[in-house]
């Protein structure tokens, strides 16, 4: 185990041949920051999120406002 990354600082960095055990919390860091980056990015694509209900973009068909535009098409499907 790595002395001097265990105090802080290590100058090898990812170089360094003894273990580097706090670098698996960075990676869990890491994750976590990535995960909360994928839900920001997620609110941020809603922008281009189809609605297969409705076709309209910006929300999700469970959102849908427009939920009755989803029953007309099955209809004019059975007149035709
Ligand atoms: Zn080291
Ligand atoms: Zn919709």
């Amino acid at each position: 185990m790595c002395l001097h990354y265990l105090t802080g600082f290590c100058p090898l960095g990812k170089d360094c041949e003894q273990a580097h055990p706090k670098f698996e919390v960075s990676a869990e860091a890491a994750a976590e920051a990535e995960s909360a980056y994928n839900q920001s990015g997620n609110r941020l694509n809603m922008d281009e999120v189809t609605c297969y209900r409705c076709s309209e973009k910006g929300h999700f068909a469970n959102k849908c406002p427009n939920r009755y535009v989803f029953l007309i098409p099955p209809i004019i499907n059975v007149l035709i």
